[in-house]
């Protein structure tokens, strides 16, 4: 671990690993993209207790029976269950509204601040984009506290925050947005963000979230072993019925569409 002391603070360097998703998702995806399709939720349905998933598609009815289906669809799963009139397991969701700073300081960050709280006053990581700069992603306190704050008042209180954070860098001209997105998670009794991965049977469904990304090797380890105990062993049958069906593109990180 690094360690620096400066004026106004203390800085550590931690071995912590920073991971690009959309390159992570596009790697992931590249193994199996025979296997995955694009379903238009318009035309798609589960038969009940589910003996299937039914897909129109071009006038045809595609069927899918499967052993075992597994939902990872993150907040989706809610949907999910609900078609199936699944009750148990409940979803929470835990809110953020981050923020987004596109500036002219050329060096990428990815840091959190810490305070006297458990949890980090500001979270930092970095995205480049097209036109040769740094888009700053800003999380952490600022982004949970600021759910309740509208869009141009959580902007003025990231303002205020950077400028006492970061008194040196001028973002005088850097354009500024906010963007809400749910943490999606099992529900929990006291509403705070479960330890571990999740993954339940609920008949032949395993609804699944990892909780992070960082335990998504822990999510997979246990929907292999509920698939074990199960007694469940994988079989293929082939995909050529679904080759008709479209494939999804890795869609585009929302850093990547602004101007
Ligand atoms: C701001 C923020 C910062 C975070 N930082 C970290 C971090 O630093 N470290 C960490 O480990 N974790 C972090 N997390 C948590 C992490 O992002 C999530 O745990 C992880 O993305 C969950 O993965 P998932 O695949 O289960 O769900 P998601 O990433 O939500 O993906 C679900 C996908 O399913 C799709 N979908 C939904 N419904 C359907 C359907 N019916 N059919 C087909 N597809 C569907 C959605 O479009 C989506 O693409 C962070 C989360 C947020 C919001």
């Amino acid at each position: 671990m690094y360690r620096a002391k400066f004026n106004n603070g203390k800085l550590y360097r931690l071995q912590e690993i920073v991971v690009d998703v959309p390159s992570v998702v596009s790697a992931l995806a590249e193994n199996y993209r025979e296997a995955i399709f694009k379903i238009d939720w318009q035309h798609a349905s589960f038969v009940k207790t589910v003996e299937a998933l039914q897909i129109q598609h071009n006038g045809q009815l595609l069927s899918i029976q499967s052993q075992r289906f597994i939902f990872a669809a993150g907040e989706g799963n809610e949907n999910l269950l609900q078609q199936l009139s699944i009750t148990q397991p409940k979803m929470q969701r835990r809110p953020l509204h981050q923020v987004w700073v596109k500036h002219d300081y050329p060096h990428p960050l990815y840091a959190h601040c810490i305070a006297t709280s458990s949890s980090p006053r500001l979270t930092i990581s970095s995205h480049a984009t097209p036109d040769g700069k740094w888009i700053w992603y800003l999380g952490g306190g600022l982004a949970t506290k600021g759910v309740d704050q509208t869009e141009p008042e959580l902007i003025a209180t990231a303002k205020e925050e950077m400028k006492a954070l970061f008194s040196w860098i001028d973002f005088s001209q850097a354009q500024w947005g906010c963007l809400r997105i749910n943490r999606a998670e099992p529900k929990q009794g006291d509403f705070m963000l479960p330890d571990n991965a999740y993954a339940k049977s609920c008949g032949n469904v395993i609804v699944a979230w990892p909780t992070k990304l960082t335990l998504s090797p822990d999510l997979a380890n246990k929907v292999v072993e509920l698939l074990r105990q199960e007694q469940i062993s994988p079989k293929y049958p082939g995909l050529s019925l679904l080759a008709a069906l479209p494939r999804p593109e890795v869609a585009q990180a929302f850093f990547e569409l602004i101007d």
